[in-house]
């Protein structure tokens, strides 16, 4: 059974005041238990959501980290570091970081590897360019992001971790993937990693959209950017019907 899990993904948005307002009103609404729910903020928000979060049952993370435990790299972050505010997630290889900050296949490897060591769930994001989806290169594009990921990672511990087929062309531009798109590429990551492991859909994921998609039997959850901001959209995605 894989539980139907809506992750807000902030980006570079919210201070820590604007972070504990929003936390305090989620925390007001009436949430379905039955889904995971989890909020990724920038690292400024991360004691925060600790505090804000201490006795309820919602998840945080954040939205990138460094393979490496400690040592000269600058404005970089360990997962030591995270594991001490608590998170318990962290969004590794979103395609704004692959597009703006280097990221790559296999870097994304190295930081699921070393979240691994650790009890921090690795939300993996992949994604086709338009380009690539017109030139109908999708599923070979993501199935090798989505291998080159798991390079040396043990089957057993797949179930550990996290996918979000986010189609660059659909983040933040108001457009998103079909279900019957998003169901295809979901179902071909599923064949990779199994059936125990849960494939979010991101992309311009909005209140009247989410209930479409989640009716697919390979999609999971969401990974929300825009619409998490404001608490009654994100609230409305957690409660679709
Ligand atoms: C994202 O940032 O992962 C995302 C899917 O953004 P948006 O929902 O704004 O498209």
């Amino acid at each position: 059974m894989r539980t139907p899990m809506i992750v807000a993904n902030w980006k570079m948005h919210k201070t820590s005041v604007e972070a504990a307002q929003f936390i305090q009103a989620l925390l007001s609404k009436d949430l379905n238990s039955e889904r995971d729910i989890a909020v990724c903020g920038p690292f400024t928000t991360l004691t925060i959501l600790q505090q804000q979060f201490d006795d309820s049952n919602i998840f945080y993370g954040s939205q990138n980290m460094h393979w490496e435990e400690s040592g000269a790299y600058t404005g970089e972050i360990s997962t030591s570091m995270l594991l001490e505010v608590g998170c318990q997630i962290v969004i590794l290889g979103h395609s704004e970081r692959r597009q703006y900050f280097n990221e790559t296949d296999d870097t994304v490897n190295k930081k699921v590897k070393a979240a691994l060591e650790t009890m921090l769930t690795p939300i993996i994001c992949v994604g086709e360019t338009l380009e690539l989806r017109k030139n109908e290169k999708t599923l070979e594009h993501v199935t090798s992001q989505v291998k080159a990921a798991l390079v040396g990672v043990d089957k057993n511990d797949y179930t550990k971790l996290v996918f979000a087929y986010e189609p660059i062309w659909a983040i933040g531009t108001g457009e998103t993937a079909t279900a019957g798109q998003a169901q295809e590429v979901h179902a071909a990551i599923r064949k990779i990693v199994g059936d125990d492991t849960r494939i979010l859909y991101g992309g311009s994921v909005k209140p009247d959209n989410i209930s479409e998609l989640m009716q697919q039997p390979d999609i999971d959850g969401a990974l929300v950017g825009g619409a998490s901001l404001e608490v009654e959209t994100f609230a409305e995605i957690i409660n679709y019907k």
